[in-house]
């Protein structure tokens, strides 16, 4: 009797056993085919063209270039928020002149309700103004080995070029359309730069300076393809035959000087005697008659200016 009951332990506890082998497998497995999907939904969002192109993306781009979530989207690719508090109050434009998708290639202003502000040849990119983050540029055309500039100027560009070359006058660009991404190097190299020179500097401070010369990624007009770099980015250039005969005759081809002598308070970017920037012939003209820089400009044909 005794016997059997030892027996019958031993049957039972080996089921029980069994039972239990049985059931950790069970769970193992579902855990792998769990992870599984997980790992399969990774990749599709990763990679799926959908997911950054459906409507409600589009809806919060527009809703980004408010003021706030604009600083956002620099301070988020900086990775510090250096500027935001003084950038809010710096520029006048900024009070009224906002950026929003237009046809989904360009920015235009919407509060003026301006038809010309409408226009891509006047687009303010700037530290108020930042493009979206799913911005993309118009198409581009070679102007030089690797320079682009939006296609829609090259006629003008090639022109200016043409007359300077009549004048004996070998003008090149040596900075054109710039990706965001060559920005982001650019800007990062002259923080360093900056830091170097000055190692007391805190990193807001040296961004802070460095955002004068170099652009924040998203903020720079480089980044349209609408703006051109010729020769040498140093004040010297302003004295060179090429330097001279360019802030004298852009205007006839739609350029102007964007970063003109004494306008730095209002530009926030140093004097560029080299930086030439196309808005079409006739805002060119107007804006050399009103000694105005397109910042300017912009808030003075949103405020009825003709
Ligand atoms: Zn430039």
């Amino acid at each position: 009797m005794s016997r059997n009951n030892a027996k019958k332990r031993r049957k039972t506890g080996g089921r029980k056993l069994e039972f239990t082998i049985y059931a950790i497998g069970i769970i193992i497995v579902i855990l792998i085919v769990s992870l599984m999907f997980n790992m399969v939904g990774c990749v599709c969002s990763k990679d799926d063209p959908e997911e950054s192109s459906d409507a409600s993306s589009v809806v919060s781009d527009v809703s980004s270039f408010d003021e706030e979530s604009s600083m956002n989207d620099v301070s988020s690719t900086l990775e510090s928020s250096a500027d935001a508090s003084s950038t809010v109050t710096s520029s006048q434009s900024s009070k009224f002149v906002r950026n929003t998708l237009s046809n989904g290639d360009y920015i235009s202003y919407t509060k003026s309700g301006k038809d010309e502000l409408n226009e891509w040849y006047l687009i303010l990119v700037n530290k108020d103004n930042v493009l979206a983050s799913k911005w993309t540029p118009n198409s581009l055309t070679k102007v030089a080995d690797g320079e682009r500039l939006d296609s829609r100027i090259i006629t003008a560009y090639n022109d200016m070029l043409k007359a300077a070359s009549k004048e004996g006058l070998n003008i090149y660009p040596i900075s054109t359309y710039r990706t965001v991404d060559t920005q982001n190097r650019l800007f990062q190299n002259k923080v360093s730069r900056v830091k170097a020179a000055n190692p007391s500097l805190t990193q807001e401070q040296a961004e802070k300076e460095a955002a004068t010369a170099v652009a924040r990624p998203r903020t720079s007009e480089h980044e349209c393809g609408l703006a051109v770099d010729f020769i040498d980015v140093e004040e010297r250039f302003a004295n060179t035959k090429e330097g001279k005969w360019l802030k004298a005759n852009c205007t006839d081809f739609g350029f102007v000087l964007r970063y003109e002598k004494g306008k730095e308070s209002i530009t926030n970017v140093i004097y560029e005697p080299w930086h030439f920037r196309f808005v079409g012939i006739k805002h060119a003209k107007r804006m050399e008659q009103l000694g105005m820089c397109l910042e300017e400009y912009v808030e003075y044909i949103a405020n009825g200016g003709k």
